[in-house]
């Protein structure tokens, strides 16, 4: 009997504190998430002078703010971090996609507390960097860890509200949820899902769930390309083929990512800043095209800030984002950067054959919506392919954008 007696009491506990102690409760629209922007302490207000070190980019709950230090949850903690280390990002629309619901952890491990459960193809939040299992997310009022296998990108479709009244954007897929803005008929949006009735869509102002009968496609006309792929150009500027390329580029109305390395930008500053006003994407691909992994942590640094100084005294601005030479990286390397690391989907090995047939045809074979294509803009070879390239690839549908709004 007092097994008995001590079993329930056990679930009974468990059961109250999952329903009723869960520690913080909140409005779905006052909820803060803030990343890390640099390596930070927090401060364990629990246990005191509990110091836990964090990476870049780790994602805290917001819970106060206050002279120069925000109280914060991390986990199943809540304790104070520097003010000057956090910022709010917005965050990535993700697709739920597994075999089942997958639970929603209150740590990165599997034998924490469940906060709760993810229906499947809904869209939640992400935000931070994952590690090789584990990254957080907030759905709703719903939030913390879920196994990243979990996890895909969305595929995007563009809807017309059809009115005759203005579309209500709900914080989940629920019609008791909070109501979070209005999205005018007749308004375009994306739509990244369709579950049970309910559509995520994203709108310049807002994004949220909405009833999906008060979509409806968008006329053929209007039609906003929903192919994009990323051209990327590596290891320039060259005073040759780099302006054959803006040139030919130009022609198709595409736009293009330069990584440049700094070296080559200090010999050729005008057409770098030919290449920036023309409206193309610039990346920074270290100073001598350096293998990262190998050096000593200040040099690394020195690669890194030294080609990001050039960048920005030749067009004015920082390079938005950073491609390793030889795609080699690790963590080290990604504490050093402010900017997003981009690696590529199709490598077309131009550097290699310098072949334009085989470049064209490396591109053919997998092209996809969201492709990140790796070419390199010192080869004349790859000059050559690219009209081929853009003009089959255009009559396919696909529009030609930056990294950066690729991957937005
Ligand atoms: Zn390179």
């Amino acid at each position: 009997m007092k097994k008995i007696f001590f079993s329930l009491f056990t679930v009974l506990c468990i059961t109250g504190l999952f329903l009723f102690i869960a520690p913080h409760t909140y409005a779905t629209t006052d909820i803060v998430i803030k990343t890390t922007i640099s390596e930070a302490e927090f401060f364990d207000d629990a246990i005191q002078n509990n110091v836990i070190p964090l990476s870049k980019n780790t994602a805290l709950i917001v819970l106060l703010e206050t002279d120069g230090w925000t109280k914060v949850q991390y986990k199943e903690m809540i304790g104070f971090i520097k003010s000057e280390h956090l910022k709010a990002i917005s965050p990535q629309y993700m697709l739920v996609k597994a075999n089942n619901t997958p639970h929603v952890y209150s740590t990165d491990s599997q034998t924490s507390t469940i906060n709760g459960q993810l229906h499947l193809n809904s869209i939640v939040e992400m935000y931070g960097s994952a590690t090789e299992d584990f990254v957080f997310v907030k759905y709703g009022q719903i939030m913390g860890y879920i196994e990243t296998q979990n996890l895909v990108k969305p595929t995007t479709t563009t809807m017309t509200v059809k009115g005759p009244k203005d579309l209500v954007v709900r914080a989940i897929a629920n019609p008791s949820s909070d109501e979070i803005g209005q999205i005018p008929k007749n308004k375009q949006v994306t739509m990244l899902t369709n579950l049970a009735g309910w559509a995520f869509v994203t709108s310049k102002d807002v994004s949220g769930y909405v009833l999906a009968s008060e979509l409806k496609k968008t006329a053929p006309s209007k039609v906003i390309s929903m192919k994009k792929i990323a051209l990327t150009f590596d290891d320039g500027p060259h005073p040759k083929v780099t302006m054959q390329i803006l040139k030919t580029l130009e022609k198709y109305d595409a736009k293009a990512t330069f990584f440049l390395v700094g070296q080559e930008v200090k010999k050729y500053p005008e057409i770098v800043k030919a290449t920036f006003e023309a409206g193309h994407e610039i990346g920074n691909h270290t100073y001598n095209h350096s293998k990262l992994t190998t050096l000593p942590l200040k040099q690394m640094r020195l690669q890194i800030q030294s080609t990001d100084s050039i960048i920005k005294a030749t067009i004015g601005q920082n390079a938005t984002v950073f491609r390793p030479p030889y795609g080699a990286y690790n963590k080290t390397v990604i504490n050093q950067l402010n900017v997003p690391l981009t690696m590529w989907t199709i490598d077309t090995l131009d550097w290699k054959h310098r072949d334009p047939k085989k470049t064209v045809q490396a591109i053919n074979k997998q092209v996809k919506n969201g492709s990140i294509i790796l070419m390199h803009d010192i080869h004349q070879t790859t000059a050559d392919a690219l009209e081929t390239i853009l003009s089959t690839l255009q009559k396919q549908g696909y529009e030609f954008v930056t990294v950066s709004e690729l991957t937005q």
